[in-house]
């Protein structure tokens, strides 16, 4: 599945996007450019709008809190979830770093304490399984994944 998230949804689509869906934050709302880019690129329309045309790429999102927002989503679709494969903030699929070259590029103490890391070449971040990872893990209920590979 791949979406688009307009932008009320920004929370929702950072979730997606670290359950591994593809899915890209429009802002400020272009609705025409939104309706395009959805149809040429095969994209569902995530949105909180009714001002949106009736279409069968537009999904409206009832519930303002993320949470039931992503229940909203995960009950409409088919997602195939791949925790923790892409970048959160640029969408770009992560790629995984064997640990000797992440020396020096993250915090020592973040070093000493992990084994995996993630690069994400859109933005340049660097990814571990740290507390943000668990906490995540826990507010989205997911099951750690061993399988972190991207599967392109
Ligand atoms: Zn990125």
């Amino acid at each position: 599945m791949r979406f688009i998230a307009d932008f009320m949804l920004g929370k929702l689509a950072r979730m997606l996007r670290l359950l591994g869906q593809d899915v890209i934050y429009v802002k400020p709302a272009d609705r025409n450019g939104m309706l395009k880019m959805a149809l040429e690129e095969g994209r569902v329309i995530l949105t909180r709008s009714h001002k949106l045309p009736h279409h069968p790429s537009i999904f409206i999102i009832k519930s303002q809190d993320w949470r039931e927002q992503l229940e909203e989503v995960k009950k409409a679709f088919p997602l195939d979830i791949n925790p923790f494969t892409r970048c959160s903030i640029c969408n770009t699929k992560l790629v995984e770093v064997p640990k000797p070259e992440v020396r020096g590029k993250v915090p020592y103490h973040v070093y000493e304490a992990h084994d995996e890391f993630a690069y994400c070449p859109g933005c340049g971040r660097y990814y571990w399984k740290g507390t943000h990872y668990e906490n995540i893990k826990k507010m989205l209920g997911i099951e750690d994944a061993n399988n972190r590979t991207p599967n392109n």
